[in-house]
């Protein structure tokens, strides 16, 4: 933990990001025309200075359970195929996972699968609290700024939040090549999900290998569906786009299928 350097007669204001570090907020495209708008909650995986290591060898750091392997090489490209504007949080969801509603237990994890993060194990509630205004909340402030410029501009958007998912969790291993993620939203789930299937060679999940709840989510339900936006979920299996190639073909693959997409919106009126 650093301060900020103020004199003890100043309010005292600790800060997790100090000057050596990136800010948490990224984004591609922001001038990007599409109706589109994507969001991206485990993009990365750095740690703050002050947390060094989490008390965590590297092999735990750059495995799933740090960030979403291969999702940022496909979102890239996908959100420049198609004209996207891209919003993205660079740090591990080890820090706190930005998807996550800050309340719940999971948001910065002591436990993931079967690895203990012993940074995470004695967390005061300041601690947590400055996890939470340097990192969660600036990434949903913009978020929900662009939603909010994009509804004042009466913009059509339709908010698609991209992960990856391991492709085997807790010894078990998961059939899917790609699953749709939703909750209430009855209008983008059911075109993705029938497009995927026309594919003929993927193993789609429906609501797998997760469903939305409030409870677990925080992207979908706070910007999606309290905001009234046609959203989805997309989880992209990790093997699947784990180097270049893969992710390559999988961001042509979702642009041709997301532009078919948005030309059914467009000529049902929804968009
Ligand atoms: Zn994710």
């Amino acid at each position: 933990m650093v301060t900020n350097g103020m004199s003890e007669t100043s309010l005292p204001l600790s800060t997790l990001l100090s000057a050596d570090d990136i800010p948490p907020v990224h984004e591609s495209n922001a001038a990007g025309r599409s109706p589109f708008l994507f969001t991206c909650d485990h993009y990365g995986r750095r740690l703050p200075k002050a947390l060094g290591d989490l008390g965590l060898p590297e092999e735990e750091l750059t495995r799933h359970i740090a960030w979403d392997i291969g999702i940022a090489g496909v979102v890239e490209r996908l959100s420049r195929e198609l004209d996207v504007h891209l919003i993205a949080q660079r740090y591990s969801r080890l820090v706190i996972d930005c998807n996550r509603p800050p309340s719940a237990v999971s948001s910065i994890p002591r436990l993931s699968e079967a690895t203990t993060i012993p940074g995470n194990e004695a967390i005061s509630r300041e601690e947590a609290d400055t996890r939470r205004r340097d990192i969660f909340d600036p990434y949903h402030r913009r978020i929900g700024e662009v939603i909010g410029a994009r509804l004042a501009e009466a913009r059509p958007t339709i908010l698609v939040s991209l992960h990856s998912f391991t492709p085997v969790y807790a010894g078990v291993a998961r059939p899917w090549h790609i699953g749709t993620l939703y909750h209430h939203d009855r209008t983008l789930p059911p075109l993705l999900l029938g497009s995927l299937r026309k594919e003929g060679d993927l193993v789609v999940g429906d609501n797998e290998p997760y469903a939305v709840s409030d409870v677990t989510d925080y992207t979908i339900p706070v910007h999606g569906e309290a905001r009234g936006l046609i959203n989805s979920g997309i989880e992209i299996r990790q093997d699947l786009i784990a180097d270049e190639s893969g992710q390559q073909q999988w961001a042509g693959r979702l642009a041709r299928i997301l532009g078919e997409m948005e030309t059914v919106l467009r000529a049902q009126r929804v968009i």
